[in-house]
């Protein structure tokens, strides 16, 4: 196996870091909507159209189907947050001058749901019209959307790296959220696929995703992984075994970079810990081709 330099971050919704991993992000606004302040010593993870409060304050700003607007409360689709119109200008123009601030003062942004919410979206009277005018077909159309709305990003980004995240469909990302992956390679750094769960009994399914992803990604791939999120409880999410099998055997499908998520950083110092001393689980995971986890629990004895 050819030795390569694989990245680890984490994934925090607190501004305080963490030591033992080379990525620090903060989710200065995750899709709950709340804002809250850049630290310089950490990266900057902006939620873009998945936004809680903003849907709550302007609900007439709602990405619209013909199965219903993109709230959480239509269980026709899976959506876990309130998604707001992509082309709207205001949502735009408010998210790219967070981003433009937060490249500023942060050493990179990494950007998420900044696509349509699934398929069947957006019918609103302006993305009707603007499809009309663009004479694409549909799904091209709202590709370009998605490209172009990255390209914008981009522009804000100046000299820093800029993160992509991307939903775990590397099928039919661009029927239902509008992803063309060539064309959105020309303007990212890195792409991310969350493979968040509370649990992970079956690590093949993670590992068949990250492959399929990394098969066709024309940037480093990273993936993130579910430690423990906001309102969970250690019995509520998968259990450290799980996140380091999972990990390990994901790495071995030759992704960039791998990402842990929890609420503050408390929770991953103490994930480092039961890592560590997860001593039967590190030599049961040696000889899977994903050594570079098992190098991380390594370096993370020191820090416990
Ligand atoms: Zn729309």
């Amino acid at each position: 196996m050819t030795v390569k330099k694989l990245k680890f971050g984490v994934f925090l919704y607190q501004p305080e870091p963490v030591e033992g991993v080379d990525f620090n992000f903060y989710r200065i606004k995750p899709e709950s909507g709340t804002v809250g302040k850049p630290n310089p010593e950490m990266y900057t993870n902006i939620a873009v159209f998945g936004d809680n409060a903003l849907a709550a304050k302007r609900p007439d700003w709602i990405s619209v189907s013909a199965y219903g607007p993109a709230f959480r409360t239509n269980k026709r689709f899976n959506l876990r947050w309130d998604v707001l119109c992509m082309t709207n200008p205001e949502v735009r123009e408010y998210n790219l001058k967070l981003i433009e601030e937060c490249a500023h003062k942060t050493p990179g942004i990494s950007i998420s749901s900044q696509h349509f919410a699934e398929h069947a979206f957006c019918t609103c009277p302006r993305c009707v019209e603007m499809w009309r005018i663009s004479g694409l077909n549909w799904i091209d159309w709202r590709a370009e959307t998605v490209t172009e709305f990255l390209k914008e990003v981009r522009e804000r980004v100046v000299g820093k790296p800029l993160f992509v995240n991307c939903l775990p469909d590397p099928l039919l990302g661009k029927a239902r959220f509008g992803y063309d992956f060539d064309a959105m390679a020309e303007y990212t750094d890195y792409f991310v696929i969350p493979m968040f769960s509370k649990a992970y009994p079956t690590p093949w399914y993670w590992e068949t995703i990250a492959r399929g992803y990394k098969s066709f990604l024309k940037k480093p791939v990273f993936v993130n992984f579910y430690v423990r999120g906001p309102g969970e409880t250690w019995d509520t999410v998968a259990t450290t075994k799980q996140i380091m099998t999972v990990a390990t055997r994901v790495a071995r499908t030759g992704v960039d970079g791998i990402i842990f998520l929890a609420e503050k950083a408390d929770y991953i110092r103490e994930f480092q810990k039961n890592a560590v001393a997860e001593k039967e689980t590190r030599e049961f995971l040696k000889d899977h081709g994903g050594d570079e986890v098992l190098e991380l629990f390594n370096r993370w004895e020191k820090l416990v």
